[in-house]
């Protein structure tokens, strides 16, 4: 018999960062040193009062069935949060919790997206938008955001993509890949530009909320613009801030009618989140501040340094990135070049395939990200790793003929 697969599956590859980290595993299972830079994932420990939190949860018999749309716990925290980091003030019935970010734009999309509809992505672009879009049938329409403009977004630029079959419009500030941190005054114009389209829902991806360089600050569009509250999902999580990506736990403001839509399909699908990582996140999100500070300037060093390495490999460009933990280098130069296996570079994809495997360092290529020929690089990782891998990125560059 020969599989049938449904139709939205055409097409659409697993998101490179997972396949990546798929690659990197394998690699190491086979006993090789790689150092992975694929995925963004902190490696400092979870915080001890989320562990503290989820033991006492799973104690006192918190381990049944959760409510979908999360426990009240976790829900107040969650709206104490939005209120106090965000001024964002939502009510009881405008949070849900779902398992990690991606859960949360996987129902918004799934929720309101039908075959045609456009999802308009600045690039470059974290890789799983246009995918989950892609996935209910809805067109992928991207927004260049250049690199001589930091890749901030720029309202005219959003304004000529918009048409009437605009269903979304995705912002997500700092940026993954580029690090990139619209300021206030930018996003002020953007939410002009979206005020004469009253039919568009907004996406605020601010995972990376924390997470920026000295001096800069992330601002949530609903705030600066209060009139697209309505139509505005805020979307958060404590994966990336502390340090929890195993724990799953997302979750999102908005609109009640798009929470109560978006309830319905993960009712239909996973059900609530874990309740014990449930009661993990609500402790961290009432907890200090002083965790999440610590790391963000541990990133913050990290990352300049893993620049200032790239930029000193003669063939490599490397912008700054204002927030996230990324770097995103620019490999032109080292393409049409052969590597030491006898490999010709022709895109960034096989760059990254030739690093993995013949230098041992696992990164993610820029073309998944919408924007070619670069890198991408998490800095989450140890300083020791770090460097070792920027010598070996250094060697390999080298060794091309
Ligand atoms: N968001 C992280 C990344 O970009 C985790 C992997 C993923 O879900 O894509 O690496």
């Amino acid at each position: 018999m020969s599989h049938i697969f449904a139709h939205r599956l055409k097409g659409i590859p697993a998101p490179a960062t997972i396949e990546m980290a798929r690659c990197t595993r394998a690699l190491k299972a086979k006993g090789c040193d790689v150092i992975s830079l694929a995925l963004g994932e902190p490696d400092f420990p979870t915080p001890p009062i989320a562990i503290e939190a989820a033991y006492t949860a799973a104690r006192a018999g918190q381990t049944r069935y959760p409510p979908v749309e999360g426990i009240p716990l976790l829900k107040e925290a969650i709206m104490r949060k939005f209120a106090r980091e965000n001024q964002l003030h939502y009510s009881f019935d405008e949070v849900m919790v779902s398992n990690g970010g991606k859960q949360v734009i996987f129902n918004a999309f799934m929720a309101t997206l039908n075959a045609g509809d456009e999802v308009v992505i600045p690039a470059p672009y974290w890789v799983s938008y246009p995918l989950i879009a892609q996935m209910f049938g809805a067109v992928p329409v991207f927004v260049p955001c250049r690199e001589e403009d930091g890749f901030h977004l720029r309202a005219e630029a959003l304004a000529e993509v918009l048409t009437p079959r605009t269903r979304w419009v995705v912002l997500n500030f700092p940026n993954n890949p580029t690090g990139a941190v619209c300021h206030a005054e930018e996003l002020k114009a953007i939410a002009e530009v979206l005020s004469d389209y009253q039919d568009i829902w907004i996406l605020s991806d601010e995972i990376y909320e924390y997470l920026v360089s000295d001096g800069k600050h992330s601002f949530s569009i609903a705030s600066i613009a209060p009139d697209l509250k309505e139509r505005t999902l805020t979307v958060n999580g404590v994966s990336k801030a502390y340090a929890m990506t195993g724990w799953r736990v997302g979750f999102a403001g908005g609109p009640a009618e798009l929470i109560s839509a978006m309830r319905c399909l993960q009712g239909n699908a996973t059900s609530g989140v874990c309740s014990v990582a449930q009661a993990a996140a609500a402790a961290v999100l009432d907890g200090s501040r002083e965790t999440v500070d610590h790391m963000v300037s541990v990133y913050n060093r990290r990352r300049k340094m893993v620049v200032e390495a790239l930029r000193a490999i003669p063939a490599l460009t490397c912008a700054m990135p204002e927030g996230a933990f990324y770097a995103y280098p620019g490999i032109a130069q080292c393409l049409g070049r052969t590597t030491p296996g006898g490999r010709v570079l022709k895109t960034d994809h096989d760059f990254a395939m030739a690093l993995l495997e013949e230098a041992f360092v696992a990164t993610v290529p820029g073309s998944a990200f919408g924007f070619s020929p670069h890198l991408r690089l998490s800095c989450a990782t140890s300083e020791e790793a770090l460097q070792e891998a920027c010598r070996r990125i250094a060697t390999f560059v080298d060794r091309l003929q």
